[in-house]
C-alpha cells in the first residue's frame, strides 16, 4: 500500500540513487515512485536548458 522506494528489477533503493546521484536502471525511473517525481523536478532544468530566456 506504500509508495515503492525500492526498484523492483535492479533492487536499488530511493536513498541510495538521491545518495549517489545515479539510478541503477531504466526501471528505476517507472518503479520508484518518489524518484520518478524528484527526479522530473532534476533533470527538468537540464533537459529544458536550451530555453530561451524571457
Ligand atoms: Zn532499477
Amino acid at each position: 500500500m506504500s509508495l515503492k522506494d525500492i526498484c523492483s528489477n535492479c533492487g536499488t533503493s530511493y536513498k541510495e540513487i538521491m545518495r549517489t546521484g545515479f539510478v541503477g536502471c531504466e526501471e528505476c525511473y517507472r518503479s520508484i515512485q518518489p524518484l520518478t517525481e524528484n527526479v522530473r523536478e532534476l533533470f527538468d532544468g537540464k533537459m529544458h536548458s536550451g530555453r530561451s530566456p524571457k
